[in-house]
């Protein structure tokens, strides 16, 4: 045996911590190295521009880590999964181990009472259905209504997210009966609240949780890297299917949980994928959590 294969390697793929009454537990649905961290996470930088911040940040380049982190959260009273990631429909074989993952940190798909959805993009709505019927057979799916419609209608997707309809139609149009719609500042729950956060999908939602006076902001992807979407707000994700509108709502939900101190979670931020936002002069800085959720 040896440990050459990178998905061999041991590494923390579960962390749950309480928030207020809620426990949260972020579980490592995959990852996928790449070679192309320019202009992967900034198409308007200049691969210098990139490089130069990468030597900042001691991170290689152009080489990078792309991962899958979901989330589910225990809250008034249900399990709820968030963007319960690839599953079978993962394109890559170091991804698609939500519910291996779900099943070591103590939870069976039959625990999971509700789904919710940020947007339509595979690693967050592959895991719907796995062989044809819903992957979670207990759970209420939570969608956004303008998402939801974008893709339902077919119009207006870009040639490059052709293969992300077919999966929305192989996977999430068939539970059309079972999903309940929402709109941005909904409650979804008590303590889970849908944010606008149009751009990186036509109706992409980033999701408030509150329990006990104590908060956290599921940024899902409103930020793509770490380094990148933080260090240039205006940098554009090459998965962004509206960059513009992205980055309005990425500078918009970014300053707000930095003036209000909100800790956050993003969908593709390193594992834990957990941490804080700073603002700096026209940009954020994001700093990991270590132990603040721990003690
Ligand atoms: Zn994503």
């Amino acid at each position: 045996m040896t440990n050459s294969q990178p998905e061999t390697l041991q590494r923390p793929r579960i962390y749950q911590f309480k928030l207020g009454d809620a426990i949260v537990t972020n579980l490592l649905e995959g990852h996928v190295t790449r070679e192309d961290l320019h202009p992967f996470v900034a198409t308007n930088a200049t691969a210098e521009e990139i490089e130069t911040l990468a030597g900042q940040y001691q991170i290689p380049y152009p080489k990078l880590e792309h991962s899958f982190t979901t989330t589910v959260i225990e809250i008034d009273g249900k399990v709820i999964a968030i963007d319960p990631g690839f599953g079978e429909n993962s394109p890559m074989p170091s991804a698609g181990f939500f519910l291996q993952t779900l099943s070591a940190a103590g939870y069976t798909k039959e625990d999971i009472d509700m789904v919710v959805i940020s947007h339509s993009h595979p690693d967050h709505i592959g895991n719907l259905m796995t062989g044809g019927e819903p992957t979670f057979p207990n759970a209420e799916v939570v969608y956004g209504r303008k998402e939801f419609d974008y893709w339902q209608s077919g119009k207006n997707i870009a040639e490059f997210r052709k293969p992300t309809l077919a999966l929305f139609q192989k996977v999430a149009l068939p539970l059309a009966d079972r999903i309940r719609f929402i709109e941005p500042d909904d409650s979804i729950v008590q303590g889970i609240t849908a944010v606008e956060a149009y751009g990186h999908s036509a109706g992409h939602l980033a999701f408030l949780i509150e329990s006990n006076g104590q908060k956290l902001m599921m940024l899902n992807d409103t930020v793509a890297h770490y380094v990148a979407s933080f260090a240039n707000p205006d940098w554009a994700f090459s998965m962004d299917d509206d960059a513009d509108a992205a980055a309005v709502s990425r500078r918009r939900v970014l300053t707000n949980v930095s003036r209000d101190k909100i800790p956050v979670i993003g969908f593709h931020l390193p594992f834990p994928a957990i941490g804080f936002v700073e603002a700096a002069a026209s940009s954020f800085v994001y700093r990991p959590a270590t132990y603040q959720f721990n003690v």
